[in-house]
């Protein structure tokens, strides 16, 4: 994938300042990470099961509080940042929501929209339509009156992003979107992911297993095993992985130790 020239590296949309975290005072599960995320990136962290993937996502979300280091957002300090609405969040918990949780896709969507407003305000006619736009953005407006629990892994997916998309926000993240999404979803789901990224320049932090794919999909790949081993392009971590090939993907990414 050729680096888009979309992306301005003079904006940072994050900035991972010697980050480490623990939790309850336990060992560290980041140790000193420093990573800039900028706009209209796409970048794909990867790295071995219980490596502190999902643990970085929320400490760049404020969901969770490093004891070390800082967080800016918008070039603004996390502790004072207030624009949340500009940050999208697909958790990887969605991925096994209840099929039988009796909300329409419409209401799914709405939910997005109404977080951080008071339950049970009445939905207003901009909210319906910025539902609406939001599932015309991932292809999923005919849908709207169906159940959440009646769609495919593919689908409910799609559904989660436009409930990520529905205040407008630049950036999206995204844990594992295609741990339920069948193979033959996966190609158009991965280009929904390249056309909000391409055409509507929303930056995207991808956490994905599947590295193969990412590093036809991302920009950018970030190596985390608590501690930052890699930033580097695609090519490049496909030509060190080849390089220190001594017996498959996974040994590769467990051995992986570029230093940036
Ligand atoms: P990854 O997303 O790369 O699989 P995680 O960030 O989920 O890794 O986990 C990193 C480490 O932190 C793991 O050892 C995991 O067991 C531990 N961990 C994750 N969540 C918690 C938690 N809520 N309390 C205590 N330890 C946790």
């Amino acid at each position: 994938m050729e680096e888009s020239n979309k992306v301005d590296h003079s904006k940072n949309i994050i900035e991972v300042a010697d980050v480490s975290f623990s939790y309850d005072g336990r060992e560290d599960v980041l140790q000193n990470i420093t990573l800039a995320i900028h706009q209209g990136d796409y970048i794909g962290l990867v790295g071995p099961n219980g490596a502190g993937k999902t643990t970085l996502l929320k400490v760049m979300l404020n969901l969770l509080v490093p004891h070390q280091g800082s967080v800016r957002l918008f070039g603004q300090d996390m502790r004072d940042f207030e624009e949340w609405h500009k940050i999208g969040y697909v958790p990887q918990k969605l991925a096994n929501f209840d099929a039988n949780f009796p909300a329409s896709v419409f209401e799914v969507v709405l939910m997005g929209r109404c977080a951080g407003k008071r339950l049970f305000q009445r939905t207003t006619e901009a909210d319906k339509k910025a539902v609406l736009d939001a599932l015309e953005k991932v292809d999923m407006r005919e849908f709207k009156d169906r159940l959440i629990g009646d769609l495919s892994g593919g689908q409910q997916q799609r559904v989660f992003i436009a409930r990520a998309l529905v205040n407008r926000p630049e950036v999206i993240f995204l844990d594992e979107p295609t741990a339920a999404v069948d193979r033959e979803a996966k190609d158009s789901f991965f280009a929904l992911l390249q056309k909000l990224n391409q055409e509507a320049g929303l930056t995207l932090v991808l956490v994905s297993h599947d590295i193969r794919r990412l590093t036809q999909e991302v920009m950018h790949i970030a190596c985390v095993d608590k501690t930052l081993t890699c930033h580097i392009s695609p090519e490049e971590y496909l030509a060190e992985s080849e390089s220190s090939d001594i017996g498959g993907k996974k040994v590769k990414i467990l051995t992986h130790h570029h230093h940036n």
